[in-house]
């Protein structure tokens, strides 16, 4: 994986705090803006962060990436009518063989995001480093993304926001999908789904940089058989998947 320059990190935190306090109109301070745009001022376009999902690793009773994902990221419980999904868990059968397989699903991080091509406002856009995100500052809810992503990665949120936390802003009225946990990957840290799972002893779930050819995940990609979803639509998913 590409090193973390963790007194870059630091320097960029410290700047950010120092501009909390200062107010550019009624309600709104430059931390806000900086906030907003950070995301892609930190990307560099050298990365290319993916996951690989072994569906032979993941069992069909196991939920942890879900609730994991839920927690992190203040979304309300999926049991919630109207509650957005940012990953779900999919059950596949085999017609053939009767072979089933579970396995979990979320934005796929598309290099060629039909989402960023049909949004009005470019409140749906992707990062230099292939992480596709929401500005919810910008976001209309107008969902024209979510009709065009062939995924049904994303949400609307119906409901007020409650239970917000502070690293993941959230809209009622705006479109979210998972963001790969990039609040923690800005800080060298995993997504949340990829830890649990590895918690909960499966460890389904590889995270990393693609283009690093030492990293596991390029590794793997490299040497062993995966698939992207639906790779036929030509979209170069950001997630692979084995053993479906
Ligand atoms: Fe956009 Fe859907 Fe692809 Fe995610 S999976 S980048 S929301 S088209
Ligand atoms: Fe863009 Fe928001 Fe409309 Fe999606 S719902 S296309 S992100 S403005």
């Amino acid at each position: 994986m590409t090193p973390v320059d963790p007194s870059r990190r630091r320097l960029v935190g410290l700047a950010t705090a120092g501009l909390a306090g200062i107010a550019i109109a009624p309600g709104v301070t430059l931390f806000e803006v900086a906030r907003a745009r950070a995301p892609e001022a930190s990307a560099s376009p050298k990365v290319r962060w993916g996951l690989l999902v072994d569906a032979n690793r993941c069992t069909p009773d196991c939920t942890a990436c879900v609730g994991a994902c839920a927690k992190e990221n203040g979304l309300p419980d999926a049991k919630t009518a109207n509650a957005p999904q940012w990953i779900r868990k999919v059950d596949l059968k085999d017609l053939a063989t009767a072979r089933s397989v579970s396995a979990p699903v979320m934005c796929q991080h598309c290099a060629k995001p039909p989402c960023v091509d049909v949004c009005p406002t470019g409140a749906s856009f992707k990062r230099a480093d292939g992480i596709v995100l929401v500005d919810r500052h910008t976001c209309i809810g107008c969902r024209y993304c979510m009709m065009a992503c062939p995924y049904k990665a994303r949400s609307f949120v119906f409901a007020p926001v409650t239970g917000q936390r502070p690293d993941v802003p959230r809209g009622r009225g705006c479109v979210e999908s998972c963001t790969l946990c990039v609040h923690r990957i800005d800080r060298g840290g995993i997504p949340a789904c990829v830890e649990a799972c590895a918690a909960a002893g499966h460890r389904a779930i590889v995270f990393g940089d693609l283009n690093d050819p030492a990293s596991e995940i390029a590794r793997r990609v490299a040497a062993e058989s995966s698939k992207a979803l639906r790779a036929d639509l030509g979209l170069a998913p950001g997630v692979r998947y084995q053993g479906i």
